[in-house]
């Protein structure tokens, strides 16, 4: 998985690439941001272009690994010498002794490759006396090796391990971004993963989450919802219109359904009142939808936006809080 195949943080992929051909790459990183974003993957392409047996310039990258040879090929299998994942096991943990392991292999010459890269994914998930042992190894990593730890909450790790390493903060991704990724690597029809992305929040890993439930339909429900709520104002037709929002689920299941929708139904919210206030369109996770947000808007404006998306972020608490969904629905309807 070479830089070029990577979504987003572009900026911040260059940096590495130059970093990488100018041999200046600092031996000892955190990458930081939020979860499902694309880090570990930005990890795993640093590993290949260091260690790439036909590195090229791609783009806006100075070097960038070939995804081809047989050393990019094992990287991304997870099966070379020279690169190493260490993750948390099943405790949730990671403990002392595979980070012992890889710092007494860190002091040898790379078996295979140029240089010896050592992941270290869910950082945070290091207990202290292993952290502890990494100390020494950040500061003064042996020659050849690059230690590399991701972390989805950096401020959990010691902080002397963080002061340690150079930190790169990876910011969220565009809800187009996330949309690409989706229909590319995991063959979402384009009106699927435009959903999906707007629900995610900026990360690929949550949109994948969401799997399952019928986002699209969930989207179109809550665009219906916010329509039908610009227009009609009498509580008694007003509550008609989430009858039968659940369909036939009971327990949890309609639970989770109502929480889809009203995700959808915060998520256009948000862009409604950006719209209102004249936000750059780029900005929307609901871009696709833009001419119909206008509209809603003009009904929406940012006050009553606002206020509605508390409302939907009350419901949200009460179905945590196990009230019955249709009694939220009824609820939220009226304050919309
Ligand atoms: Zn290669």
């Amino acid at each position: 998985m070479p830089f070029a195949t990577i979504v987003g943080h572009q900026r911040l992929l260059a940096l590495l690439a130059r970093a990488i051909a100018r041999d200046t790459l600092p031996p000892s990183l955190l990458l930081a941001g939020a979860s499902g974003i694309g880090k570990r993957r930005t990890a795993v392409a640093v590993a290949e272009a260091l260690n790439c047996l036909a590195p090229r310039k791609t783009g806006a990258f100075e070097t960038d690994a070939c995804g081809e040879c047989a050393s990019c090929r094992r990287i991304a299998r997870g099966v070379h010498a020279d690169v190493v994942v260490i993750e948390p096991g099943e405790t949730g943990t990671i403990k002392i002794e595979p980070v012992r392991d890889v710092i007494d292999r860190a002091n040898y010459r790379p078996f295979e490759g140029r240089r010896r890269v050592v992941i270290v994914d869910e950082a945070d998930a290091l207990v202290d006396a292993a952290q502890n042992a990494l100390l020494k190894t950040l500061e003064e990593p042996p020659q050849a090796s690059v230690f590399i730890l991701v972390s989805s909450m950096p401020d959990a790790l010691l902080a002397t391990v963080r002061s340690r390493c150079r930190p790169l903060r990876f910011g969220e991704l565009t809800a187009t971004d996330v949309a690409a990724t989706l229909m590319r690597d995991h063959d979402y029809e384009e009106a699927d993963a435009r959903a999906a992305a707007a629900e995610a929040g900026g990360s690929i890993g949550r949109a994948l989450a969401a799997g399952g439930v019928d986002l699209t339909e969930a989207r179109g429900a809550a665009q219906r919802l916010l329509n039908q709520a610009a227009r009609v104002s009498d509580p008694a037709r007003r509550l008609e219109t989430v009858r039968g929002l659940t369909g036939k689920a009971t327990g949890a299941a309609e639970r989770d359904l109502m929480a889809t929708y009203l995700r959808a139904l915060a998520s256009l919210l948000r862009d409604v009142g950006l719209l209102a206030n004249q936000a750059d369109p780029g900005t929307l996770a609901n871009p696709d939808l833009q001419d119909d947000l206008r509209r809603l808007s003009a009904a929406f404006d940012s006050e009553r936006s606002m206020r509605a998306f508390g409302a939907v972020d009350r419901a949200l608490a009460a179905l945590d809080r196990n009230v019955n969904p249709k009694v939220v629905a009824n609820w939220l309807v009226l304050q919309l």
